[in-house]
């Protein structure tokens, strides 16, 4: 990893720029792939439009925190360590309480109209959508992310982890469809956790279920909503 990190710092920014957003549309794409496996209908030109804008801002975020490590701002932990698994934990249940915040406010202010509401234009989410965000939303979003990082050295293994995990709850988020079955959904382990009928019901309706990963926050602040939503 510490050679992959030096070899990086040794590339004109034009080709790191390069990889971070190969690496994103390569993400992107990834998700619509395994998404069309559950997902049958066809996407707009909006949609890949607003999709094409997310990736290159995500694209910002990603060479934001590059800079911000390279000038040791940020400070990551590069060792291969069982630290990685608690700081997962750690991204994981904050991340999930910053993006409630950060989700309840764009729901209940002005933001709602002027932001948040072009992703709601989905009633029922198809995997896309997971893209289909206003600028000021993935921007929002992506400082969350950055601030945490910010403030603590966390293990870049967890750091990874994280991430991929950010990407498979947001892909299920985002499905279209219910791939567990619904007995399934009241085991423990899953019960607590952001699946596909938690993230359609809040396109459904907007006042419940502001969590991404998990519904903790929702049942404490009573907008949690669990019903299978009319797909
Ligand atoms: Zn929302
Ligand atoms: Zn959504």
């Amino acid at each position: 990893m510490d050679n992959i990190l030096t070899y990086l710092l040794q590339l004109p920014s034009g080709y790191i720029w390069l990889i971070f957003l190969t690496e994103n549309i390569l993400i992107t794409f990834g998700v619509l792939f395994i998404g069309s496996f559950f997902y049958k209908g066809r996407y707009s030109t909006k949609d890949w439009y607003l999709c094409a804008v997310t990736n290159v801002l995500n694209t910002v975020v990603t060479f934001a925190g590059y800079r911000l490590w390279e000038h040791q701002y940020i400070v990551i932990d590069t060792h291969f360590s069982w630290w990685m698994l608690p700081h997962f934990i750690i991204l994981f249940l904050a991340m999930d309480l910053l993006m409630f915040v950060f989700h309840i406010i764009i729901h209940k202010t002005f933001l709602y109209k002027a932001v948040h509401m072009l992703h709601h234009e989905a009633v029922d989410p198809s995997p896309i959508d997971l893209f289909v965000l206003h600028p000021v939303e993935a921007l929002g979003f992506g400082s969350l992310w950055l601030l945490l990082l910010l403030i603590y050295p966390f293990n870049i293994y967890g750091i990874i982890i994280y991430l991929v995990v950010n990407v498979i709850f947001g892909l299920i988020g985002h499905l279209g469809m219910e791939p567990l079955p619904s007995a399934m959904l009241q085991w423990p382990g899953i019960r607590y956790l952001g699946t596909s009928t938690f993230h359609h019901n809040h396109h459904q309706d907007i006042r419940y279920n502001f969590g991404f990963y998990t519904s903790i926050w929702d049942r404490i602040f009573r907008t949690y909503k669990q019903q299978p939503p009319s797909y």
